[in-house]
């Protein structure tokens, strides 16, 4: 489908293009003096050679090719037919040496693009009352505004063929290539008025000059070019595997993560650190240890080389690998088969390991919509590890997938733990605190009936007694005040869940629940806070957490608020579903509110 679309573009472009070529040069062709023909011949050749050594800049080695400023001095001496005829047999000399690497559509439409912009600007050019031959400092509007239609119009052609076949923002388009272009139009400009003065006043001497002077610089420029992807490649990785590093798998990281929430592709992060390691150290000593480090580093890089896997040194003895277009099962299919490698492979002194041979532990970490920052990810990986650690060492966990964890056990003392700390709410708040303790309850029952894992059960459960842990930081008169919050209280109140995430964190063991309460005011219409996530990218438990936080400040007595029955409360949870709440779970939530009620008043009678 783009494909088609840039073909009619490009179609359209080039019988503009040879349009006005043909109109352009056709009564002019014949008149043209041998000398004429000299100096087209010329100024062709001049525009392969600056096409051919461009200048490359950073950051990503973007040619910059002056062959504009040699259309552009001819227009201003010569005039458009002359201009137009240098463009001819320059594109055909091109369409030679690029012969087979380029296509030839691409060879016409470039073509029909530089026509364009060449007959453009010698009418803007002759418009503004230029004359052909020397430069006129008198007529200098009429030199900037041909130059200005010159480059406009590249703008346009250009970025819209991009706009066309990827799709893309127009106006974002326009404006990423006008920041990389602005410096090559400004070169072109101020060169092709000197090459005027020089082809002027110094014919054939002159073009050599200029032509000797881009082609020294355009050496340097590569040089330079080359020198700065040297530094840049050493910034980015580790000095002793030659991996990457720390600080380009952080930002790799966050890219990837960028562009698998784009397309909706999958990706996956494992985490790898050599078990025992110290016990080799200190066996051997440091310096073997290190050679210890580089085996596996070479390891990782032979058995990802034909991958798109990026592979870092995160620190010490332990490796991330990011892999795009793996999913969690495929990512440890994967990480399994390299595990196996290792254990198999001869290394000095690889008797001593309690494994008998050498081997790490891997966890890995499924990149899901609802993960919004890299550093819960690696926390997930991380998580994996060390419980793959904890299950014997030599082995690759996913996340999520285990049967039982180890702190599940400590879940009652959990409890325990945050409802000393809600007790602070018994003076500040006690409503908060009578709350906390209902919505804990509600998200037992709805954890039976959504028959979650242990794992799960206690995030969302501990979630929901601690949700709204940060109120403890807002001043007692705001969280008791009869009236109604003017705007400035209103913003203190809402900046609850980021000083209770902040609170969580600060403890390793209520890490994983900062997610509930940061996230549980988002709406599922994306109009909540603090981020305005929307629909998926909460994550269901949280989507839950809120409506079963609305349902109980619905049916409770709160200072701002009357109260609502059971019944009028099930009315204005289903009238919010779909723009407060997620409306799928809102009807769960309903159901097992109605089977409760049904239950009570049964038993009741
Ligand atoms: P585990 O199986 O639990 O991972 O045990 P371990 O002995 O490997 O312990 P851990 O991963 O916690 O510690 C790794 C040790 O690796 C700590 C440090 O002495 C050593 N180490 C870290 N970086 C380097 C390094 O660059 N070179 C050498 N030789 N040793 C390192
Ligand atoms: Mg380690
Ligand atoms: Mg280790």
């Amino acid at each position: 489908m783009h494909r088609r679309r840039s073909y009619l573009y490009s179609f359209i472009i080039c019988l503009a293009g040879l349009g006005l070529f043909i109109f352009q040069t056709e009564p002019q062709i014949l008149h043209l003096s041998s000398s004429g023909w000299g100096w087209v011949t010329a100024m062709s050749g001049a525009a392969v050679l600056l096409t051919v050594f461009t200048f490359q800049l950073p950051p990503q080695g973007n040619g910059l090719s002056l062959d504009s400023s040699i259309y552009l001095a001819c227009i201003f001496i010569f005039g458009a037919p002359s201009a137009l005829l240098v463009l001819l047999l320059s594109s055909i000399v091109l369409l030679f040496i690029e012969w087979g690497t380029t296509p030839l559509w691409k060879h016409l439409s470039n073509f029909a693009v530089y026509s364009i912009m060449i007959t453009s600007a010698a009418f803007i050019f002759s418009w503004f009352g230029g004359r052909q031959g020397p430069l006129l400092s008198s007529h200098l509007a009429a030199y900037l505004c041909a130059m200005a239609i010159y480059f406009i119009l590249n703008l346009l052609l250009v970025g819209f063929f991009y706009y066309i076949v990827f799709r893309e923002n127009l106006y974002t388009t326009l404006k990423e290539m006008l920041t990389d272009a602005v410096l090559a139009y400004l070169c072109t400009l101020v060169l092709s008025l000197v090459l005027t003065v020089l082809l002027f006043y110094n014919g054939i001497t002159g073009l050599a000059l200029f032509l000797g002077l881009s082609v020294l610089i355009s050496y340097s420029f590569k040089r330079l070019f080359s020198m700065y992807r040297d530094i840049e490649e050493r910034a980015n990785r580790d000095q002793r595997t030659g991996l990457f590093n720390h600080s380009y798998f952080e930002a790799a990281l966050e890219e990837e993560m960028r562009k698998s929430q784009a397309s909706g592709s999958v990706l996956s992060l494992a985490m790898i650190d050599i078990d025992d390691f110290k016990k080799y150290n200190d066996h051997f000593g440091h310096l073997k240890g290190d050679g210890l480090i580089v085996f596996l580093a070479e390891l990782l890089k032979r058995e990802t080389g034909a991958t798109n896997i990026i592979v870092s040194r995160y620190g010490g003895e332990e490796f991330t690998l990011l892999m795009p277009g793996y999913d969690a099962v495929t990512a440890r299919q994967f990480i399994e088969n390299l595990r196996k490698t290792l254990n198999n492979s001869i290394f000095e002194g690889s008797e001593i390991f309690p494994q008998g041979c050498l081997a790490f532990s891997a966890g890995v970490a499924g990149y899901q919509p609802d993960v919004h920052f890299k550093s819960e990810l690696v926390d997930h990986a991380d998580q994996a590890l060390y419980y793959a650690k904890k299950q014997g060492k030599n082995m690759v966990h996913v996340y999520g997938n285990q049967s039982l964890l180890e702190r599940d056990i400590d879940f009652s003392q959990d409890v325990r733990d945050i409802e000393q700390q809600l007790n602070l709410f018994m003076y500040k708040d006690l409503e908060t605190f009578k709350h906390s303790k209902r919505v804990f309850r509600y998200a037992m029952d709805i954890s039976e009936l959504l028959a979650l894992d242990n794992l799960s059960k206690r995030q969302f459960t501990l979630g929901a007694l601690i949700h709204d842990i940060g109120k403890l930081e807002i001043p007692w008169g705001i969280l008791n005040k009869k009236d109604k919050l003017s705007p400035e209280e209103w913003e203190m109140v809402k900046w609850h869940v980021t000083w209770g995430k902040e609170m969580a964190l600060t403890n390793d063991k209520y890490k994983d629940l900062a997610p509930y309460i940061e996230l549980h005011h988002e709406r599922y219409d994306g109009k909540g806070y603090p981020y305005g996530f929307k629909g998926e990218e909460i994550p269901r438990l949280c989507r839950m957490l809120t409506i079963i936080d609305s349902f109980d400040a619905m049916t409770t007595e709160r200072p701002y608020q009357p109260t609502k029955s059971f019944a009028e409360a099930i009315v204005e949870l289903r009238a919010c579903a779909g723009s407060q709440f997620d409306p799928e779970l809102t009807e769960l939530f309903i159901g097992y509110i109605e089977a409760r009620e049904l239950r009570s008043s049964d038993a009741a009678m």
